[in-house]
């Protein structure tokens, strides 16, 4: 942490100090302002001066083995609430919910806690921590550090999700080492096997941030998406056995799936490529004959672990949300039809087998 007590109840914040000021001070005794343990003062010749907990400390806030990009963010982001003008904390501690953020920044009427997270943090830890600040009427922005700025993302990046109608779902990200704070945006699923798909823009052109046109979904990525279907399926991937046989019941083939089960991108939501998804939705529709609202909510509830845990939007309404769009799809492709308020399926094009899937979408 880079605050601490001294004897005398002074508040010290090493960033205030050059290292040959702190250096003096290496004799003297410091306390944590929550648990009121000794700490002590740590001056390492590239980590930023910082204050630790003994070993074994039972501190509530206590972050243990805080890193030099920890403790780097935390300054940076500082700097940045310095520039622009916002009025800002280190280190506060909210008695009510024993939470203690990295930067508090506030206005008259706000209180944005913001949280810089490097280290590993589990989606409970992560639920927890937020609805605590959300009980007390703070906002809270998570910002990642370097392991979650990683090409594959895991269910942990995932839990950092959130959605605003401007930035479609986003996430940010800090460059310590760069001194960039990045805004991921418009955030999608594609292919198969899944991928993830954003924009990126660095916080000072957030004004002039704007979303690239919607990808089409063009034959050969189509092509090449049941193709690679085609090829998991020869080799038993564990992932379609279910869904196969799924499929065979109803008397169809995964790998001559319709082409409307195929989609260019859609909402970053789902644990498996949407595909394996849209396919399950097809043979709900075809089985039930008709969806129904209720009907709908039990398909979500069935295969609510399809989906990622999103700790940080309401999580059920955006299961239902995917469902949507790909039902108004098939309503488009004519695969539904709408009679009063209930969806009716109407039909879909299956093909015997992967070869003859690959000479319709080849015409
Ligand atoms: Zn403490």
């Amino acid at each position: 942490m880079l605050i601490a007590q001294t004897r005398q109840r002074l508040y010290i914040n090493s960033l205030d100090y050059s290292r040959t000021q702190l250096k003096k001070w290496r004799q003297q005794v410091f306390y944590c302002p929550v648990c009121h343990e000794q700490v002590t003062l740590k001056i390492g010749t590239t980590i930023q001066p910082h204050f630790a907990h003994l070993a074994h400390s039972k501190c509530t806030v206590t972050t243990e083995g805080e890193t030099a990009e920890h403790l780097a963010g935390k300054a940076l982001l500082g700097e940045f609430c310095r520039l622009w003008q916002v009025n800002f904390e280190y280190e506060v501690y909210l008695p009510t919910i024993k939470q203690r953020p990295d930067v508090l920044a506030s206005t008259d009427t706000r209180h944005v806690a913001i949280e810089f997270q490097c280290s590993p943090l589990s989606i409970e830890r992560l639920r927890e921590r937020t609805s605590g600040y959300r009980r007390i009427g703070y906002e809270v922005v998570w910002i990642l550090g370097q392991r979650y700025q990683r090409q594959h993302w895991t269910a942990s990046n995932h839990a950092f999700l959130q959605y605003s109608r401007q930035w479609g779902w986003y996430q940010w990200q800090l460059d310590v080492s760069q001194h960039k704070l990045w805004l991921l945006h418009h955030i999608v699923h594609y292919g198969y096997p899944q991928q993830v798909g954003y924009q990126r823009c660095s916080v000072e052109q957030i004004k002039s941030l704007y979303k690239t046109q919607h990808q089409q979904l063009t034959p050969t990525k189509l092509l090449a998406e049941a193709q690679q279907l085609y090829r998991c399926l020869v080799q038993s991937a564990p992932e379609l056995l279910s869904l196969q046989q799924s499929c065979y019941l109803a008397g169809h083939h995964l790998a001559g799936a319709p082409l409307c089960c195929h989609q260019a991108s859609t909402l970053p939501i789902n644990q498996q490529a949407s595909i394996l998804l849209a396919v399950r939705l097809l043979l709900f529709c075809e089985k039930q004959g008709c969806v129904t609202a209720a009907q709908l909510d039990q398909f979500c509830w069935t295969y609510a672990t399809a989906f990622y845990q999103l700790p940080l939007v309401n999580e059920h309404s955006w299961q239902l949300q995917w469902c949507r769009q790909i039902l108004q799809q098939w309503q488009c492709q004519d695969v539904l039809r709408l009679q009063g308020a209930v969806l009716h399926y109407h039909k879909a094009k299956w093909y015997p087998d992967y070869f003859s899937k690959q000479k319709a979408i080849k015409k």
